[in-house]
C-alpha cells in the first residue's frame, strides 16, 4: 500500500494565546511538553512522518485557545543570485487540512 506523501511542517505556539490548557501535550507528546507553568513548550523541527503528521494536526485542531499552528516548511528553494535567504517557513491555515 502506498502512503499519501506529506507537505513537512512544524510546530509552532504563539505564547501570548497560550492559556496553559495541556490539551496539546496530551495530543501530540511526541513534539509537545509543558513547562513548569503548564504552558505548551514545543518541538520545533520539521514534521514529516505521517503518524506524527496527525498528531500534530489533531493537536493544533483542538488547542482551544488556538495558540497552535503549523507552518509548511518550504524545500530547498531555488535562489536567484543576489536574493536574501529564504527563511523556510510558510502560513499554513490553522486547524486540520
Ligand atoms: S492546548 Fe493550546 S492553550 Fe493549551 S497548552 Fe496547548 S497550546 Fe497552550
Amino acid at each position: 500500500m502506498r502512503r499519501a506523501a506529506i507537505v513537512p511542517f512544524r510546530l509552532v505556539v504563539d505564547g501570548t494565546l497560550c492559556d496553559g490548557h495541556g490539551i496539546c501535550a496530551l495530543v501530540c507528546p511526541e513534539r509537545i511538553g509543558l513547562d513548569d507553568w503548564g504552558y505548551a513548550v514545543v518541538d520545533g523541527s520539521g514534521v514529516d512522518d505521517t503518524r506524527t503528521a496527525a498528531r500534530a494536526r489533531r493537536a493544533v485542531a483542538a488547542c482551544p485557545a488556538r495558540a497552535l499552528s503549523c507552518l509548511e516548511v518550504a524545500r530547498a528553494p531555488e535562489r536567484r543570485r543576489g536574493a536574501p535567504p529564504d527563511t523556510g517557513a510558510r502560513g499554513l491555515a490553522h486547524g486540520p487540512s
